[in-house]
């Protein structure tokens, strides 16, 4: 229980501070959710472990916050504590490409130092919301690169033994947006280490959207992996992500979001070959063909998420103005707080997405981010 004693232990940490009037409406880019028992911000790691441990040991119920940009977060009181990480220092050794941050470093803090320092590898996952710390977590990943391709080592604070280690990465099960640490609660990430390569030449180009965007020719394609310059790639990065409200902007709503809202569905291939029909029947064979569908691993396909939303019949923006929440006007995938939205009106506008797919195609599509007090079905 987290009496006065407890919370007075607490504060009393060295790199600990209490934050008694923050909501989770102030902590995440939805600005959605209300007001948790208490808040604590962490400017050191040992801050982190030292608080987690004491409401660990009296079964507290404890949220770990970093940017809050993968969290939808009912209104109201809030039973929980919020650990918010802060704790920011990031080292680079140019010599060697390896690159250590503590939880709480901005995430695109560590890419642009990274890349100012001529060191490669995640250039392409600049701009990406959040915490560094929370990379492992849902193994993000954008423009055909993912931080498991970097990653090596993870310092974490295990909950169940209360004991701080580096991990390797091979640990954590990463795959396709997941890792054993994702709604699990069994660690925090205090720290995150990472193998760059110093030639300035970025990861190569998978993703075609980018590869266009940098004038990757055929033929260069056809030769083998193409890398540009680092600085090169996260400047064009940075730019198709603006222009799909990508980038959080405190003035423009459409980035008020928790970035892609649904997974890209994993499903078996004969329910790609049914949706594939009925789009054929639908909407023709042309349509049908440039459906995208690409191999999963484990005979599964992975469908495209916003493919199948836009034609089940969601345009960007929907329902349109005068809504409290709604789809981004820059991206079907991004389900946006259009200024005074509150948690019911996001689930309502989840649900009418989910459902709507799964009636026109019976695909299920499952949220990417991590919900608190608040639930789809
Ligand atoms: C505009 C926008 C664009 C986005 N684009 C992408 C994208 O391209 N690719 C992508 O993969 N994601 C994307 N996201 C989602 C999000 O940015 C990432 O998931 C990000 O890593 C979340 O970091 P965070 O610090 O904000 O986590 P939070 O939202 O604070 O937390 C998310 C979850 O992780 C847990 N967590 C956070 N930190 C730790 C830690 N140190 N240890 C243990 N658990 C922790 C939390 O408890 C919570 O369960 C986007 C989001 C937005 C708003």
């Amino acid at each position: 229980m987290l009496d006065s004693s407890l919370t007075q232990e607490i504060a009393a940490v060295d790199g600990a501070e209490l934050d008694p009037d923050v909501t989770f409406a102030d902590l995440t880019t939805l600005r959605i959710g209300g007001k948790p028992t208490l808040s604590v911000r962490c400017s050191s790691t040992s801050a982190v472990a030292q608080v987690v441990k004491k409401l660990d040991s009296a079964a507290v119920a404890l949220l770990i916050v970093g940017g809050g940009s993968n969290l939808v977060v009912a209104d109201g009181d809030l039973d929980l504590v919020a650990v918010i990480i802060e704790a920011d220092d990031v080292t680079l050794n140019l010599s060697t490409g390896m690159v250590t941050a503590e939880a709480g470093a901005e995430w695109d803090d560590v890419v642009s130092l990274s890349v100012e320092a001529g060191l490669g590898g995640i250039e392409c996952l600049s701009g990406i919301p959040g915490s560094a710390g929370a990379t492992p977590v849902q193994n993000v990943g954008a423009y055909g690169v993912e931080i498991s391709d970097v990653l090596t080592r993870v310092q974490l604070l295990d909950r169940g033994t209360g004991t701080v280690e580096w991990v390797e990465a091979s640990e954590l099960d990463l795959a396709y947006r997941y890792s054993n640490l994702k709604f699990t609660n069994r660690a925090v990430v205090l720290a995150i280490e990472l193998q760059l390569h110093a030639d300035g030449l970025s990861a190569p180009l998978r993703f075609g959207e980018l590869a266009r965007r940098l004038a990757v020719s055929e033929e260069e394609n056809a030769a083998g992996e193409v890398r540009r310059p680092i600085l090169l790639v996260r400047e064009a990065v940075l730019e198709l992500r603006r222009a799909k409200g990508m980038v959080v902007e405190t003035t423009d709503h459409d980035t008020w979001s928790a970035g892609s809202f649904f997974t890209n569905p994993i499903v078996e291939p004969a329910l790609v070959d049914s949706v594939q029909r009925k789009i054929a029947a639908e909407r023709g064979e042309q349509e049908a063909t440039s459906m995208p569908r690409y191999a999963a691993g484990e005979g599964k396909e992975k469908l495209s998420a916003a493919w199948l939303i836009e034609r089940a019949g969601f345009n960007k923006g929907h329902p349109g103005a005068g809504a409290r929440a709604g789809l981004s006007s820059k991206h079907t995938l991004a389900l946006t707080n259009r200024g005074d939205a509150n948690s019911d009106d996001l689930v309502e506008l989840a649900r009418e997405i989910r459902d709507g797919v799964f009636a026109a195609f019976g695909v299920t599509l499952v949220p990417e981010p991590v919900w608190i007090g608040v639930t789809l079905d």
